[in-house]
């Protein structure tokens, strides 16, 4: 069995760059891709206010999961003031982990009233800044979410109650097998990552997958232990890598 490849958007909200999503949604509607939508339900993040709200933003999400796209829940508000440790640790602050397990549940609750209010099915749990800790999990559990897009594994995996649908990369890469979540920030990417991109969906279009058949292609009962050696591997990486810039030891 080939690799299959699924694209998660963070960071929707109506007041994204909206030239910038175009170059995406074109992409999207061109290869008729099915992606994850992590919108935010209400946001409070001076840093995705890049433009005046979108009067169109909702109706533009609903048609694009008419058309295959999952919508997920990105948080409520994003904004970032807790300290509390990740179960997937890139970011010292998030908006969930190490909050109150009653807040994070009305947060939650909040998003998914919100999304649907708008006339979307919120179904998968996108965590700003990978932010969430066990009382997430159990608070996602209760409000009826039941996936999670993170987790540095191969391939989908039960955990904690919910299907993991892993997100290893932030850009496209060619792989031999196993499902690869590919997350990209609409707000900040270049040019050049928008041809990347492109250039890779003219060859492997056909590898593209929804959330519902990455799921169906396979769900472990838990991360295997080479899951568990490529999480710390991932972790490690990235540390390596921010520890080098920190100290200049990098280009860029
Ligand atoms: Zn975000």
């Amino acid at each position: 069995l080939s690799a299959r490849y699924l694209l998660r958007f963070d960071d929707l909200c109506p007041t994204m760059d909206r030239e910038r999503w175009e170059r995406f949604e074109r992409l999207i509607v061109r290869f008729r891709l099915k992606p994850i939508l992590a919108v935010v339900p209400d946001n409070r993040d001076p840093e995705l206010v890049l433009e005046a709200a979108d009067p169109g933003f909702w109706e533009r999400m609903r048609r694009l999961e008419a058309e295959g796209a999952t919508i997920g829940l990105h948080g409520l508000t994003h904004l970032c003031e807790a300290h509390g440790r990740s179960l997937i640790p890139l970011h010292r602050r998030t908006e969930f982990a190490g909050v109150a397990k009653q807040t994070q549940r009305e947060w939650i609750r909040a998003g998914l009233a919100i999304l649907e209010g708008y006339g979307l099915k919120p179904r998968i749990w996108v965590a700003p800044r990978h932010g969430f800790d066990v009382l997430t999990l159990e608070a996602l559990r209760e409000e009826g979410v039941e996936l999670i897009s993170d987790g540095f594994a191969r391939r989908p995996f039960r955990m904690g109650g919910l299907v993991w649908v892993p997100q290893q990369l932030w850009g496209p890469v060619v792989k031999a097998n196993g499902v690869w979540t590919i997350c990209l920030h609409a707000n900040s990417a270049s040019e050049e990552d928008v041809r990347r991109l492109e250039t890779f969906l003219e060859s492997h279009a056909e590898e593209f997958v929804s959330v519902d058949e990455a799921v169906r292609s396979g769900v472990q009962s838990g991360p295997k232990m080479a899951d568990r050696i490529f999480h710390g591997w991932v972790l490690a990486r990235i540390g390596l890598s921010r520890w080098r810039k920190r100290f200049g030891l990098k280009k860029k």
